[in-house]
Protein backbone atom coordinates (compact mmCIF):
# COMPACT_ATOMS: atom_id res chain seq x y z
CA UNK A 1 0.00 0.00 0.00
CA UNK A 2 1.56 3.10 -1.00
CA UNK A 3 2.49 5.21 2.31
CA UNK A 4 1.60 8.49 3.51
CA UNK A 5 4.19 11.77 3.22
CA UNK A 6 4.13 14.59 4.86
CA UNK A 7 6.90 17.53 4.24
CA UNK A 8 7.22 19.79 7.16
CA UNK A 9 9.74 22.63 6.03
CA UNK A 10 10.94 25.71 7.12
CA UNK A 11 13.94 27.61 8.91
CA UNK A 12 15.61 26.65 12.06
CA UNK A 13 14.05 27.06 14.80
CA UNK A 14 10.56 26.95 13.77
CA UNK A 15 10.16 24.22 15.69
CA UNK A 16 9.65 21.71 12.90
CA UNK A 17 11.57 18.46 14.64
CA UNK A 18 9.72 18.68 18.02
CA UNK A 19 6.49 19.48 16.62
CA UNK A 20 6.93 16.40 14.17
CA UNK A 21 7.93 14.34 16.80
CA UNK A 22 4.92 14.37 18.90
CA UNK A 23 2.64 14.24 15.85
CA UNK A 24 4.04 11.24 14.32
CA UNK A 25 3.97 9.40 17.65
CA UNK A 26 0.30 10.45 17.94
CA UNK A 27 -0.52 9.09 14.41
CA UNK A 28 2.16 6.36 14.75
CA UNK A 29 4.38 7.92 11.83
CA UNK A 30 8.10 8.05 11.63
CA UNK A 31 9.49 11.35 12.01
CA UNK A 32 12.37 11.83 9.97
CA UNK A 33 14.79 14.58 10.72
CA UNK A 34 16.64 15.64 7.53
CA UNK A 35 18.76 18.32 9.59
CA UNK A 36 20.28 15.62 11.88
CA UNK A 37 21.84 14.18 8.75
CA UNK A 38 23.15 17.15 7.27
CA UNK A 39 24.62 17.70 10.89
CA UNK A 40 26.25 13.96 10.95
CA UNK A 41 28.34 15.47 7.93
CA UNK A 42 28.97 18.94 9.32
CA UNK A 43 30.26 17.03 12.23
CA UNK A 44 32.65 14.72 10.33
CA UNK A 45 33.64 17.95 8.63
CA UNK A 46 34.78 19.35 11.93
CA UNK A 47 36.49 16.23 13.32
CA UNK A 48 38.24 15.76 10.16
CA UNK A 49 39.31 19.93 9.34
CA UNK A 50 37.62 19.63 5.49
CA UNK A 51 34.98 22.24 5.89
CA UNK A 52 36.03 23.30 2.46
CA UNK A 53 33.32 22.20 -0.62
CA UNK A 54 36.02 20.23 -2.73
CA UNK A 55 37.27 18.32 0.58
CA UNK A 56 34.41 17.59 1.98
CA UNK A 57 33.23 16.21 -1.77
CA UNK A 58 36.36 14.64 -1.84
CA UNK A 59 35.68 12.78 1.63
CA UNK A 60 31.92 11.67 0.54
CA UNK A 61 32.66 7.81 -0.20
CA UNK A 62 34.05 6.90 3.28
CA UNK A 63 30.85 9.07 4.95
CA UNK A 64 27.81 6.89 5.62
CA UNK A 65 25.22 8.21 7.36
CA UNK A 66 22.41 6.20 7.92
CA UNK A 67 19.10 6.38 10.49
CA UNK A 68 18.09 3.94 12.93
CA UNK A 69 14.59 4.10 14.44
CA UNK A 70 14.11 3.22 18.13
CA UNK A 71 10.50 3.29 19.03
CA UNK A 72 9.77 5.77 16.49
CA UNK A 73 12.67 7.70 17.21
CA UNK A 74 15.33 8.51 14.92
CA UNK A 75 19.10 7.95 15.63
CA UNK A 76 21.53 9.23 13.35
CA UNK A 77 24.61 6.83 12.86
CA UNK A 78 27.70 8.42 11.45
CA UNK A 79 30.03 5.62 9.94
CA UNK A 80 28.67 3.46 12.26
CA UNK A 81 28.68 5.43 15.35
CA UNK A 82 25.50 6.89 16.78
CA UNK A 83 26.78 10.76 17.01
CA UNK A 84 22.73 12.02 17.80
CA UNK A 85 23.63 13.37 20.96
CA UNK A 86 27.02 15.24 19.44
CA UNK A 87 25.23 17.12 16.59
CA UNK A 88 22.96 19.68 18.82
CA UNK A 89 25.88 22.38 19.39
CA UNK A 90 26.17 26.08 17.48
CA UNK A 91 29.43 25.17 16.00
CA UNK A 92 27.75 21.64 14.02
CA UNK A 93 24.72 23.78 13.06
CA UNK A 94 27.04 26.14 11.50
CA UNK A 95 29.10 23.20 9.77
CA UNK A 96 25.97 21.44 8.52
CA UNK A 97 24.55 24.69 7.04
CA UNK A 98 27.94 25.26 4.88
CA UNK A 99 28.32 21.80 4.14
CA UNK A 100 24.62 21.39 2.98
CA UNK A 101 24.99 24.14 0.16
CA UNK A 102 27.76 21.40 -1.43
CA UNK A 103 25.61 19.66 -4.34
CA UNK A 104 27.74 16.53 -3.74
CA UNK A 105 26.96 16.35 -0.12
CA UNK A 106 22.93 16.92 -1.12
CA UNK A 107 23.30 13.78 -3.58
CA UNK A 108 25.20 11.79 -1.04
CA UNK A 109 22.07 12.04 1.10
CA UNK A 110 18.66 12.19 -1.16
CA UNK A 111 18.26 8.55 -2.37
CA UNK A 112 17.88 7.36 1.74
CA UNK A 113 15.55 10.28 2.17
CA UNK A 114 13.67 9.22 -0.61
CA UNK A 115 14.27 5.52 0.05
CA UNK A 116 12.99 5.70 3.69
CA UNK A 117 9.82 7.71 2.17
CA UNK A 118 8.36 5.18 0.16
CA UNK A 119 8.92 2.37 2.58
CA UNK A 120 6.86 4.21 6.07
CA UNK A 121 4.46 6.45 6.81
CA UNK A 122 6.47 9.43 7.46
CA UNK A 123 6.90 13.08 8.36
CA UNK A 124 9.76 14.59 6.94
CA UNK A 125 11.38 18.19 7.76
CA UNK A 126 13.63 20.01 6.55
CA UNK A 127 14.54 22.51 3.94
CA UNK A 128 13.67 21.75 0.49
CA UNK A 129 11.49 18.39 1.54
CA UNK A 130 8.62 19.56 -0.57
CA UNK A 131 10.17 20.90 -3.28
CA UNK A 132 13.14 18.24 -3.86
CA UNK A 133 13.38 15.49 -1.97
CA UNK A 134 9.06 14.71 -1.75
CA UNK A 135 8.17 16.98 -4.64
CA UNK A 136 4.57 14.47 -4.63
CA UNK A 137 4.27 14.61 -1.04
CA UNK A 138 0.43 13.97 0.47
CA UNK A 139 0.34 17.16 2.38
CA UNK A 140 3.46 19.86 2.50
CA UNK A 141 3.55 22.42 4.98
CA UNK A 142 5.83 25.20 5.42
CA UNK A 143 6.08 25.96 9.47
CA UNK A 144 7.79 29.64 10.30
CA UNK A 145 7.66 31.91 12.74
CA UNK A 146 9.91 35.22 13.54
CA UNK A 147 13.73 35.25 13.55
CA UNK A 148 13.34 36.72 17.15
CA UNK A 149 10.97 34.32 18.23
CA UNK A 150 12.65 31.60 16.69
CA UNK A 151 15.58 32.63 19.01
CA UNK A 152 14.49 32.93 21.90
CA UNK A 153 12.59 29.74 22.25
CA UNK A 154 16.25 28.25 21.00
CA UNK A 155 17.88 29.81 23.69
CA UNK A 156 15.36 28.52 26.09
CA UNK A 157 16.19 25.15 25.27
CA UNK A 158 19.89 26.00 25.13
CA UNK A 159 20.17 28.25 28.78
CA UNK A 160 20.61 25.26 30.60
CA UNK A 161 23.89 24.17 29.02
CA UNK A 162 26.96 24.38 30.32
CA UNK A 163 28.93 27.06 27.52
CA UNK A 164 25.36 28.27 26.65
CA UNK A 165 25.64 31.19 24.12
CA UNK A 166 23.83 34.87 24.58
CA UNK A 167 20.78 35.63 23.22
CA UNK A 168 22.49 38.15 21.03
CA UNK A 169 24.38 35.03 19.46
CA UNK A 170 21.52 32.72 19.14
CA UNK A 171 20.07 35.34 17.29
CA UNK A 172 22.94 36.14 15.08
CA UNK A 173 23.59 32.77 13.97
CA UNK A 174 19.86 32.32 13.13
CA UNK A 175 19.89 34.91 10.58
CA UNK A 176 23.26 33.70 9.09
CA UNK A 177 21.59 30.06 8.58
CA UNK A 178 18.98 31.87 7.71
CA UNK A 179 20.49 34.06 4.60
CA UNK A 180 22.32 30.43 3.74
CA UNK A 181 19.86 28.29 3.33
CA UNK A 182 17.50 30.86 0.96
CA UNK A 183 20.83 32.07 -0.62
CA UNK A 184 22.47 28.69 -1.39
CA UNK A 185 22.38 27.54 -5.36
CA UNK A 186 21.20 24.03 -4.47
CA UNK A 187 17.49 23.49 -3.19
CA UNK A 188 17.69 26.88 -1.05
CA UNK A 189 14.79 26.78 1.58
CA UNK A 190 11.57 27.86 -0.19
CA UNK A 191 8.18 27.21 -0.01
CA UNK A 192 6.69 24.34 -2.22
CA UNK A 193 3.33 26.14 -4.21
CA UNK A 194 1.19 23.44 -2.92
CA UNK A 195 2.50 23.87 0.75
CA UNK A 196 0.26 25.11 3.75
CA UNK A 197 2.20 28.47 4.77
CA UNK A 198 1.84 27.97 9.10
CA UNK A 199 3.17 30.89 10.96
CA UNK A 200 3.73 30.03 14.61
CA UNK A 201 4.66 33.12 15.99
CA UNK A 202 1.89 33.91 17.91
CA UNK A 203 0.90 30.43 18.51
CA UNK A 204 1.76 27.77 21.58
CA UNK A 205 3.94 25.05 20.69
CA UNK A 206 0.52 22.84 21.38
CA UNK A 207 -1.51 24.83 19.31
CA UNK A 208 0.89 24.67 16.31
CA UNK A 209 0.98 20.62 17.22
CA UNK A 210 -3.13 20.23 17.36
CA UNK A 211 -3.33 22.65 14.09
CA UNK A 212 -1.10 20.59 11.59
CA UNK A 213 -1.90 17.16 13.50
CA UNK A 214 -5.74 18.23 11.88
CA UNK A 215 -4.63 19.02 8.84
CA UNK A 216 -3.02 15.25 8.40
CA UNK A 217 -5.77 13.46 9.82
CA UNK A 218 -7.98 15.50 7.36
CA UNK A 219 -5.57 14.31 4.55
CA UNK A 220 -5.55 10.42 5.94
CA UNK A 221 -9.94 10.79 5.59
CA UNK A 222 -9.16 11.85 1.58
CA UNK A 223 -7.04 9.27 0.91
O1 LIG B 1 16.95 21.57 10.66
P1 LIG B 1 18.34 21.80 11.23
O2 LIG B 1 18.51 23.15 11.82
O3 LIG B 1 18.75 20.72 12.16
O4 LIG B 1 19.30 21.70 9.96
C1 LIG B 1 20.68 21.98 10.05
C2 LIG B 1 21.15 22.55 8.72
O5 LIG B 1 21.06 21.54 7.72
C3 LIG B 1 20.31 23.72 8.20
O6 LIG B 1 20.81 24.99 8.58
C4 LIG B 1 20.38 23.55 6.70
O7 LIG B 1 21.48 24.26 6.19
C5 LIG B 1 20.66 22.09 6.49
N1 LIG B 1 19.50 21.38 5.96
C6 LIG B 1 19.30 21.39 4.59
N2 LIG B 1 18.29 20.67 4.03
C7 LIG B 1 17.47 19.95 4.81
C8 LIG B 1 17.62 19.95 6.22
C9 LIG B 1 18.65 20.69 6.77
O8 LIG B 1 20.04 22.04 3.87
N3 LIG B 1 16.50 19.23 4.23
Amino acid sequence: MKKMNVAIDGPGGAGKSSISRVIAEELNFIHVDTGAMYRAIGLYAIRNQCLDADQITEKLPEISVTLKFIGGVQRVMLCDEDVTDYIRSPEVSMAASKVSAVPAVRAHLLDLQKKIATENDIIMDGRDIGSVVLPDADLKIFLTASAEERASRRYLELKEKPDCPSYEEVLADIRQRDENDMNRAIAPLCQAEDAIFVDSSEMGFHEVVAYIESLIREKLNEL
